[in-house]
């Protein structure tokens, strides 16, 4: 592997800056160690070099104009493939986009690009997001860089897995339930789920619109501090961002955990069927407090309701959102005779069984006479979750958890939905009140598979998480004991 893909994107937007090394360079690099790596991986939907080489050149053209190059000057990122890049095909890994272009740029895409971002490729995915492995992916199976016979986690497996093996400094992906958090823990690499309304969901293709949140993938916290400076903040496109333009976040990894208090739901640890996850996290709870932070025990009364209000919500809000896809307007049109054969059967091709069951169930929980007694109901379950959220973060500052309950599984190993579900119990919660929300790398379990300790605050407390978990990686970093700085096994040799 070329060395230069051992920095981080800071580092190497930094380099580009100074003229010490050609975006032209960091993009060939990437690409080659793609090549190499990509047989054993799969995270790549999309990755065309002549797209990727011109944007790196434009890069050394403004350089050599005598041009100020922004905060991420030649860093080749990469984008889930529910995202759109102009003029890149968009499938949200179905076979219901077949032969969709983009034809704008998701607003983060843009402002990756303004702030001189190569986008280096699309990358897989849950079909439309939904998953917990990448394994409902209808094009290709992404694996996990640590271990070729597991998963990347889902649904932003693609994203997670490409940041592991090193072929992009950062990625986006998108968080409803889980999909960044968890596939971060499984890869080894921090996956950041800013508060809902800080990341403009533009450009983004809908699958729960209350939940949906973009955020980035990195291998560093500065790193996705760096990237949410790039993209956060208000967009006219998207209303449900918030006016307030947010924090300086580079800056703000400078505030330590002194004083902090962190919150623990006691339960959340003991549950954890694997102990040796359970070790990893209790001991970066312990570290939290030699640097500062008061631990205080939580109680959390509603949030063992999350996974059932989530398939609701989640599935109520997918069936709404994925009526546009009719045959007609975007991708695959079956073959039919009249109308609604049209819909029906490109429907039905197109889609695969578990986004089926999705519509399906969401369909159900929408009906009239059923309305009440589901989505109405479960959104007054997510408001009692949320009252617990704000009641907690009247005590504490930081909530801290295992972000799953085990670390990557075998490909092939969850077969029933139910299970594949049960996943995101620890991520949840969060995503229905709208926190901010990430995993961070904090050690391996006893078979050596990485595990990620599961950080929130309370909404718009961005600042404050960004921060903790900073000061936290510092001191995992510095325990070499850890050696959190190893190469997943299947890039070693
Ligand atoms: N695994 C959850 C689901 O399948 C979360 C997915 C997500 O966050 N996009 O819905």
């Amino acid at each position: 592997m070329h060395e230069l893909l051992q920095l981080d994107a800071s580092e190497a937007a930094r380099r580009v800056r100074d003229g010490s090394v050609p975006a032209e360079h960091l993009a060939q690099a990437a690409l080659a160690h793609a090549r190499a790596t990509e047989p054993r991986v799969n995270a790549f939907l999309d990755q065309d070099e002549a797209f990727v080489l011109e944007q790196a050149r434009a890069v050394d053209r403004d350089r050599a104009a005598g041009k100020a190059l922004g905060l991420l000057a030649g860093v080749p990122v990469a984008i889930k493939d529910n995202i759109h890049v102009l003029g890149r095909p968009t499938t949200c890994a179905s076979h219901m986009l077949r032969g969709f272009v983009a034809p704008y740029d998701a607003t983060v895409t843009a402002r990756l690009k303004a702030a001189g971002a190569v986008i280096v490729g699309k990358v897989n995915l849950d079909e439309f997001a939904m998953g917990s492995s990448c394994e409902n992916s209808a094009l290709k199976q992404t694996r996990n860089p640590w271990d070729a016979s597991r998963v990347p986690g889902g649904s932003s497996g693609g994203s997670a897995a490409c940041v592991a093996a090193r072929s992009a400094f950062i990625s986006l992906g998108s968080d409803t339930g889980g999909s960044i958090r968890l596939p971060a823990s499984f890869c080894g690499v921090v996956g950041y789920k800013p508060s809902y309304g800080r990341v403009s969901r533009y450009g983004l293709v809908a699958f729960a619109s209350s939940l949906d949140q973009v955020g980035p993938f990195a291998r560093s916290v500065r790193d996705i501090a760096l990237a949410m400076k790039v993209m956060a903040g208000r967009d006219e496109m998207d209303s449900t961002t918030v006016s307030n333009p947010g924090p300086d976040y580079p800056a703000a990894l400078a505030e330590d955990l002194k004083g902090k208090r962190v919150g623990v739901v006691r339960e959340y640890f003991d549950r954890v069927p694997d102990r040796s996850v359970a070790a990893v996290c209790e001991a970066a709870v312990q570290r939290l407090k030699a640097l500062g932070a008061a631990v205080v025990e939580i109680e959390l009364p509603h949030a063992d309701f999350g996974l059932h209000v989530y398939y609701i919500v989640a599935s109520a809000e997918a069936s709404s959102n994925l009526a546009r896809f009719d045959g007609v307007r975007y991708g695959l049109r079956a073959a039919a005779e009249n109308g609604i054969a049209t819909y029906v059967n490109s429907r039905g091709e197109g889609f695969g069984p578990e986004v089926k069951r999705r519509i399906m169930l969401g369909t159900y929980a929408l009906s009239a006479g059923h309305y009440d007694q589901f989505y109405g109901r479960a959104g007054r379950v997510r408001t009692l979750i949320c009252r617990d959220f704000a009641a907690a973060f009247a005590r504490c500052d930081l909530i801290a958890s295992p972000c799953a309950p085990f670390a990557a599984f075998a490909a092939g190993a969850k077969a029933d939905p139910l299970s594949m579900y049960l996943c995101d119990v620890y991520t949840i919660p969060s995503s229905l009140a709208g926190l901010a929300a990430m995993s961070l790398p904090a050690g391996f379990d006893a078979q050596g598979l990485p595990v990620g300790l599961h950080l929130a605050a309370a909404p718009m407390a961005d600042d404050l998480l960004l921060a903790s978990a900073h000061a936290l990686e510092q001191d995992l970093l510095a325990d070499r004991t850890l050696n959190l700085n190893r190469l997943p096994r299947g890039l070693q040799g």
